[in-house]
Parts: structure tokens; C-alpha cells; sequence
């Protein structure tokens, strides 16, 4: 079974495009999601980020104080290294599990901050998706109703896009030109095959 990794900037597609592979039957791990369920529910993991950053972190019932966290992390690089020295290895263990349950010919972890996290290591192949800052922009923009501000501030903690496509082996094309559902069959065949190769 091969593991592929799907990346891209905020906004560039990365959830819509591992949706369609599970409609094609290819199980996905979603990266950032279970990295915030996993502060919720790795003991592990809770009791090392209330040592790092107070009681407060967590609410009475156990759940985490998100804001606690965010206004602690918010411009703070150091903060938020820390952060995530603390969640992303939690987050590769969960990942790894994941894997050995699943039997597709390949299956997708998606994660918007896949090589900044060290998390691509284990990994076949990356699957990168890209878009045009300003079609980024506008799609963030009305998906999650805020301003282009926020969004640019998101972004900032990411690695620049372009850079990110050169690390990847594959690269989808997520623009106003090109249509993104023939990319994906394609791309789709092409792993089946490389998946074939791999148990010859
Ligand atoms: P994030 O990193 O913020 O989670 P993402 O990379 O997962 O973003 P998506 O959520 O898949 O990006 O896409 C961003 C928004 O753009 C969504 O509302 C999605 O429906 C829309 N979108 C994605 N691709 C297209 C497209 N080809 N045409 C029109 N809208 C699109």
C-alpha cells in the first residue's frame, strides 16, 4: 500500500481534492483535523501542553480552551514552534496506526503544513495543489467570510507556495483554466498503477 501525502496553501484545494479520491474509494487521513481531536483526547499530549502552556488550557470538562491557545500562539513563532513540536509527532504516531488499518491500493494523509511539520517523511509520494494567491484568496475569503487580511495572515505561516510545488512529485492545477476532475482521474490511474509496480 503506497502512502501519499496531499498539500497545498490555504485555500488551494487540498480538501476538495481528497474528497473526490474518496469518492474514487481512497481512504484519507485528515492531518489538521485529527491533530485537533487529538489535543482533545491523547492524554499523552494534554498533560504536555498544560505543562507548556498553563491550566488554563484546558477547561474544567477536559476541552480544550482554544482561545487560551490561540492568543498565546498568536504572533508568537516561538509559541507556536513550540506548539507544534508537541502535536505534530502525536499527530504522525495517530497517522501511522491509521495506516495499518487500511487496505486500498494507496491512501492519502492531507496536511496543509505537511513539510513544515516534518510530517512528509514516511511518505511515497506528495501530491501538491496549487492556485493562482489571488484565486486563494477570493475562495478562503467566502468559504470562511473573512477579510483578506486574515487570510494573508494565515498564509504567513506557511512555506512559500511555489517552494511547497517543488517539493511535491505530482502537481494539480487548481485554477480558473484548468479543470480539476480530469486531473484527479488521471493522477488517480497513474497511482493504481505505480500501487500495482509497488507489490510486483
Ligand atoms: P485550507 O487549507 O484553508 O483548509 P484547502 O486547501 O483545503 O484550504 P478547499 O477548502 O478545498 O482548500 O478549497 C477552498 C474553497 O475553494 C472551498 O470553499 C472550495 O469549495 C473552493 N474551491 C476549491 N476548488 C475550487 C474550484 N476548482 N472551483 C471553485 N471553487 C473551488
Amino acid at each position: 500500500m503506497l502512502k501519499i501525502g496531499l498539500t497545498g496553501g490555504i485555500g488551494s484545494g487540498k480538501t476538495t481534492v481528497a474528497k473526490v479520491l474518496e469518492v474514487l474509494g481512497i481512504p484519507v487521513y485528515y492531518a489538521d483535523d485529527a491533530a485537533k481531536q487529538l489535543m482533545n483526547t491523547n492524554e499523552a499530549l494534554k498533560q504536555q501542553l498544560i505543562a507548556e502552556f498553563g491550566k488554563d488550557t484546558y477547561f474544567e470538562n477536559g476541552e480544550l480552551n482554544r482561545k487560551h491557545l490561540a492568543a498565546i500562539v498568536f504572533n508568537n513563532k516561538e509559541k507556536l514552534a513550540v506548539l507544534n513540536s508537541l502535536v505534530h509527532p502525536a499527530t504522525i504516531a495517530d497517522a501511522k496506526a491509521w495506516f495499518t488499518k487500511q487496505t486500498a491500493p494507496y491512501v492519502i494523509k492531507e496536511a496543509a503544513l505537511l513539510f513544515e511539520s516534518g510530517t512528509a517523511e514516511g511518505l511515497d509520494y506528495v501530491i501538491g495543489v496549487t492556485a493562482p494567491l489571488t484565486v486563494r484568496l477570493k475562495r478562503v475569503m467566502d468559504r470562511d467570510h473573512v477579510t483578506a487580511e486574515e487570510v494573508k495572515r494565515r498564509m504567513a505561516n506557511q512555506i512559500d507556495e511555489q517552494l511547497k510545488m517543488k517539493l511535491c512529485d505530482f502537481v494539480l492545477h487548481n485554477n480558473d483554466q484548468q479543470l480539476l476532475l480530469p486531473q484527479i482521474t488521471a493522477l488517480h490511474e497513474q497511482l493504481l498503477q505505480k500501487a500495482k509496480e509497488a507489490t510486483l
